[in-house]
């Protein structure tokens, strides 16, 4: 005789796959969710009532259940603890996409005595129960197991398994567990990236052993065994609740620790058959005591250190929950499920990893049990030393699983993928500068080839000569930079209308070819790999003047101040540095200091980047302005900027820290500037508080008017003051200021991910609205940039090529408006603004892509998202809310769903859930339904102030 258990989901494990392929099946899938609050219910039971088969829905609520020919008259159980028993007949074919929901099951105290409610008394009540309820003679059982690892939310390890195992009672080392692997897969990740810190994060060895050693009633000694007396006296237990299971009713107990004991290693809840007293079922998770516990004792001893000294990193644990439960058969108890839940932190100065979330997963369910002809296992036994990623084989067969029933992992590939609203992913149209497609020179200027790659530049001295009067530069440039790999050729910029006269290494001249914007310069030997060389560039011509009809297509602007004095500013974000000087024209290379000399005729003043190292005459009739930029600098923030300017200073003091602030404005506007200039302090402490410190202390604060609004490190631009200017209200000032956290500090590597400067800057505007007129103005200042969006391309332009976008506009107004969606799919500003300087002082100083953005958003919230920015930056729709509202009696009936590009698109979005309350609701793809009790269709919102969506009602 053969006996199951009741989650008997691999009943066909034994049976050869021929037998298995001949059998008819019908397969039911859907989603069970709790008909008050519509979160999923996670783990539900879905079993036959008479057959010996069922499933178990996943953490999402979604199931899948296939039921051979041979159960089609059966009917269907779907149960979980604390809700009534769902039952249905089979459906007679297939049957996607159920909608099961489930009713709490509401309870009434039975009149039991006052004394068995008593915690500690009920829990020795069901340990002195155990020789009774539960079965201490051998088995044997068939599991399913499966690891799921992740680092961050990137797959490490995942393995699936269908084990043979042989339980005892026993522990001694002759006669213990038995696992033999029946059939194991696991799914290929790539390592490459970190071998050794992969290979040992990844391979966690003993877990299917060890999830048996989580038989609680089995070792009811162990030390460290809740259920161990000894362990009483650190914890309070109190009964709870009754609650319903099927036809049982459960009595609910609480472990807690007891006054911080250091002792106390894990809280619990312990479900008790009332009938019995028979364990069901243990839900346990660390207390900060027991992850202190767990580090100092239980991550491997020496062969840790020694592992943590190889690998040059750390892991903590910070969080283990735990939930087993039994199930009974005949009159007896046996272990059912195993369910881990691993959190460490990894830590790696070498790799810069902070903190760095790691989960694991391990699951172990039986399925089937039997005493009979018991004979341990002679060989195919499992080394219980190894890690179950080692043991199962290298295969990742995909349809391991068909015609099995199992919890459907949360992990694409391991079940057919069900349908989803996914719009086809349409060709994306970018209108862009260069719509007759790209060209050489735009990858001669936009790629970072191994011509540019090969070498890191460090310091640039630019020294040039201004000659108002024919509208030329002539000088130099003096390029500083680390060999980064072996070269004899590299690649510099310079636009082609520009002169080269020579360029001198060592003070001897260098042979170079010019391609486009492309300087091929030759050296007469290969450079070596670390060294640090100096070339320097004479060079002269008129620079290119800017085509406003042409988005970012820039140069030098030459115009007269109100009083017809000459004004010359440097506008080339876009168009590149390259238009006016000789550089390595590519965003991803900034040098980590600049020296900017100037010479212009006498009587103006010239202001460059940085702080003003000296004036000195150059000749009788010009002076030369020498500048010193002490932080890296991207080549379009260099500038200048001459005319007959006046200047006055501040300080801003900002705890022991006081920042100078230089203000160069037109004569005829000093008043205007005063008034106007009264919100940077203001201002300052806003982002601040915000983004964290002002990036560039050294260099001070420099604010001046100019021709054109420009975002110049420390030497912010905000073009004219006008007449008639609202003096008190200066968001264009917000916006180039903020710039100097989001585009200064941290710059992007490729003209395409422009966004990161101008969605961040734009986003700013209205925190300073925010921070000086409420959150109200804030909102009401972003939803004004809605009608600015054209959605006519992507966010994220094409890499590589230098691309600039015709409708520029999205990456300001989209941007800012997705960034302040996604802060309220977080929705929690602590973690929003923690977020915003972590960003900040994570990518200091240096040059980052999108994907390194939204990788380190995903790391520092635990959370992958991944579909939410892509489906912002990547696509030109927003995501649509699908609705349809039905009244029925006094309630509203809601069904929803996203329309979205992005498969598996899954934003929270807030809707009033009653009347003027808004809620979040949880949609997805595919189409959900709530019901929202008290409601018209009248109160009903969506909450298009705080998530820039669509809604459509179909
Ligand atoms: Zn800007």
């Amino acid at each position: 005789m053969k006996h199951y258990i009741g989650l008997c989901l691999l009943l066909l494990v034994l049976a050869t796959n021929q037998v298995v392929a001949q059998e008819k099946f019908i397969t039911l899938s859907g989603k069970i969710t709790d008909a008050g609050s519509h979160q999923p219910v996670i783990y539900a039971n879905i079993q036959l009532k008479s057959g010996s088969i069922g499933t178990v829905a996943n953490t999402a609520g979604d199931f899948i259940f296939k039921v051979a020919e041979k159960f089609w008259q059966d009917t269907l159980l779907i149960s979980c603890i604390g809700y009534k028993t769902v039952t249905l007949p089979l459906p007679s074919a297939s049957l996607q996409d159920m909608d099961i929901q489930l009713e709490p099951s509401v309870y009434l105290l039975p009149a039991v005595s006052v004394n068995v409610r008593d915690g500690f008394g009920l829990l020795r009540k069901m340990i002195s129960s155990i020789p009774a309820n539960y079965d201490t003679a051998d088995v044997r059982l068939t599991a399913f197991y499966r690891e799921n690892i992740r680092l961050m939310a990137d797959t490490i390890n995942f393995n699936e398994s269908v084990l043979d195992i042989y339980k005892t009672y026993h522990t001694g080392r002759d006669h213990k567990d038995q696992i033999h692997i029946i059939k194991g897969r696991k799914k290929k990740v790539d390592w490459s990236k970190d071998p050794q810190l992969y290979g040992w994060i990844s391979n966690i060895t003993n877990t299917a052993y060890s999830s048996l050693n989580e038989d609680l009633q089995k070792y009811l000694d162990a030390k460290n065994n809740i259920l161990n007396e000894r362990n009483f006296r650190y914890y309070t237990c109190d009964y709870k609740e009754t609650i319903r299971e099927g036809d049982h009713n459960l009595l609910v107990l609480t472990l807690q620790p007891k006054d911080d004991s250091r002792k106390a290693l894990v809280q619990a809840k312990i479900y008790i058959d009332e009938a019995t007293m028979a364990l069901v079922r243990c839900e346990l998770k660390t207390t900060p005591a027991g992850n202190d516990y767990l580090n100092r004792h239980q991550k491997g001893g020496i062969g840790y250190t020694i592992m943590s000294k190889i690998v040059k990193a750390t892991i903590d644990f910070t969080n283990i929950s735990l939930v087993i439960t039994y199930k009974q058969y005949g009159n007896k108890t046996y272990l059912s499920t195993v369910q881990r839940h691993w959190d460490w932190v990894v830590n790696s100065k070498k790799r810069g990893m902070k903190d760095v979330p790691w989960t694991g997963d391990f699951y172990l369910l039986v399925t089937d049990m039997t005493k009979d002809s018991l004979q341990r296992f002679a060989t195919g036994i499992s080394n219980d030393k190894a890690s179950m990623n080692n043991e199962v084989g290298n295969n990742y067969d995909p349809s391991f699983w068909e015609n099995y029933n199992i919890l459907l992992p949360e992990l694409q590939d391991s079940v057919k993928p069900k349908k989803d609203a996914a719009r086809p992913a349409g060709k994306v149209t970018h209108v862009s500068n260069r719509q007759n497609g790209f060209t050489r020179a735009d990858t001669l200027r936009g790629a970072l080839s191994p011509l540019r790659s090969c070498y890191d530049v460090s310091f640039y001295h630019l020294d040039v000569d201004l000659n108002m009067e024919t509208r030329s530069i002539a000088g130099s440039n003096q390029i500083r930079f680390k060999v980064v790999a072996p070269f004899n050729r590299m690649q510099i910029d310079l636009y082609a209308n520009m002169h080269i006269q020579k360029i001198l290494y060592e003070d001897q001249p260098l042979s170079f070819i010019r391609e486009e914007d492309a300087v091929f310069v030759s050296f007469p030997a290969t450079l070596s790999a670390g060294s640090e060389e100096t070339i320097t560039v004479y060079y002269d011509g008129i620079p290119q003047v800017p085509d406003f009809k042409i988005p970012m297509h820039g140069g030098i602007l030459w115009d007269k101040d109100e009083k017809g004095n000459p004004w010359v500013q440097v506008v080339c974000q876009g168009s590149g540095a390259s238009l006016w000087w000789p550089n390595k024209d590519h965003l991803s290379d900034e040098p980590d200091s600049m020296r900017i000399s100037i010479t212009i005729p006498n009587g103006f003043t010239e202001i460059s980047n940085g702080r003003l190292q000296r004036k000195t005459p150059a000749g009788s009739d010009k002076t030369r302005y020498e500048w010193l930029v002490t932080y890296p600098i991207n080549n379009y923030n260099a500038t200048f900027c001459i005319g007959k300017y006046t200047n006055f200073k501040d300080t801003y003091v900002s705890g022991h820290d006081t920042l100078t602030l230089d203000y160069y404005v037109m004569p005829y506007n000093v008043e205007r500037a005063r008034t106007m200039f009264a919100q940077v302090k203001p201002m300052l402490a806003c982002y601040e508080q915000h983004f964290g410190k002002y990036p560039f202390p050294r260099d001070g604060f420099t604010l001046l008017e100019g021709l054109y609004p420009m975002e110049h490190q420390s030497s912010v631009c905000i073009g004219k003051i006008k007449a008639g200017m609202q003096l008190d209200y200066t968001p264009l000032l917000w916006h180039e200021s903020a710039h100097e956290w989001w585009g200064n500090a941290i710059s992007c590597k490729d003209i395409a991910d422009m966004w990161i400067h101008e969605a961040f800057a734009t986003y700013a505007e209205s925190l300073m609205m925010e921070c000086s007129d409420g959150k109200d103005a804030g909102v009401a200042y972003l939803n004004a940039q809605k009608d600015g969006v054209k959605n006519r391309e992507p966010v994220v332009g094409v890499y590589n090529v230098n691309h600039i976008h015709y409708d520029i506009g999205d990456m300001y107004t989209k941007g800012s408006l997705l960034l302040n969606t996604f802060r309220f799919v977080l929705n929690n500003d602590t973690q929003w603004f923690t977020l915003l300087k972590d960003i900040q002082q994570h990518f200091r100083y240096q040059t980052l892509s999108s994907d390194d953005l939204v990788n380190y958003i995903s790391l520092r919230t635990g959370k992958d998202y991944t579909w939410f920015f892509d489906q912002y930056l990547k696509y030109t729709h927003i995501p649509k809310l699908e609705i349809s509202l039905k009244e029925k009696g006094n309630n509203l009936q809601l069904t929803y769903r996203w329309l979205a590009d992005v498969s598996g698109f899954k934003m929270p979005v807030k809707v009033t859930l009653a009347p003027e309350r808004f809620g979040f609701i949880y949609p997805t793809t595919q189409w959900q339904t709530i019901t929202l009790k008290q409601m018209r269709e009248d109160d009903f919102e969506v909450d298009e102030d705080h998530f820039y969506i669509q809604v459509t009602e179909v």
